[in-house]
């Protein structure tokens, strides 16, 4: 039987780490869409291409082979995991991630892919957008001083330098552009499950999910 799961919520709620360990529960396809809009916003920049530059960033798009492997994202042949993550990433994505024509593109390929798997998939406009039907829609949340901690750890245990200040200023910058942007903004699906993690553990958050999950 086939299972879709979408999980939304503001940058750094832990829906990727989440949403990893709901898919091993349950066997289900990680897709992490933030880091599509990641890569074609490392691939833009590697070709000096602007926000502004839609005919550009729709060819850059069009050529582009995106996929997953063992939940890293592999983009014409090349392993982009480590790259996405950066701070500089970070805090140029939602200027592309806020163009149509980049969404219609990212969005179809999402689709695509959940018409073929059971999937989980992360992002801000899965549960109201890519994935209107799913199964079971989760909207993650967390105080942001929660967030931009958690963010910091993360990537200092990847060895990546952060400043704890500037990770929490790029969450609050970042929360609001998606949230106001005017194409599909982060907002909670009206079905959507809501969790505050603020006061959660990894393993607490993935066993209410799963709970969910089971009793339905
Ligand atoms: O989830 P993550 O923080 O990696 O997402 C990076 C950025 O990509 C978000 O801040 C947002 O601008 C964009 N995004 C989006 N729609 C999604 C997933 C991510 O607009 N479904």
């Amino acid at each position: 039987m086939k299972l879709t799961v979408a999980i939304d919520g503001p940058a750094g709620a832990g829906k990727s780490t989440i949403a990893k360990l709901v898919g091993k529960k349950f066997n289900l396809v990680y897709i992490n869409t933030g880091a599509m809009y990641r890569a074609v916003t490392i691939i833009a920049l590697r070709n000096g291409i602007t926000a502004e530059n839609i005919s550009k960033l729709c060819n850059m798009i069009d050529n582009l082979e995106m996929h997953f492997e063992d939940d890293n994202i592999i983009v014409n042949g090349e392993d982009l995991s480590n790259e996405i993550i950066t701070p500089e990433i970070s805090g140029k994505v939602s200027s592309y991630a806020a163009v149509l024509e980049v969404r219609e593109r990212l969005v179809n390929l999402q689709k695509k892919i959940a018409e073929n798997y059971s999937v989980v998939m992360d992002g801000r406009d899965i549960g109201t957008v890519v994935l209107k039907n799913a199964d079971f829609k989760f909207y993650l949340t967390a105080l942001p001083e929660k967030r931009a901690e958690r963010r910091y750890k993360e990537l200092i245990d990847k060895g990546i330098n952060a400043e704890y200040k500037n990770i929490l200023s790029d969450i609050i910058k970042r929360d609001y552009a998606d949230s106001h942007r005017e194409i599909d903004p982060l907002t909670k699906a009206v079905d959507a499950i809501e969790i505050d993690s603020s006061t959660m553990n990894i393993k607490e958050v993935v066993d209410l999910m799963a709970e969910y999950i089971y009793r339905r």
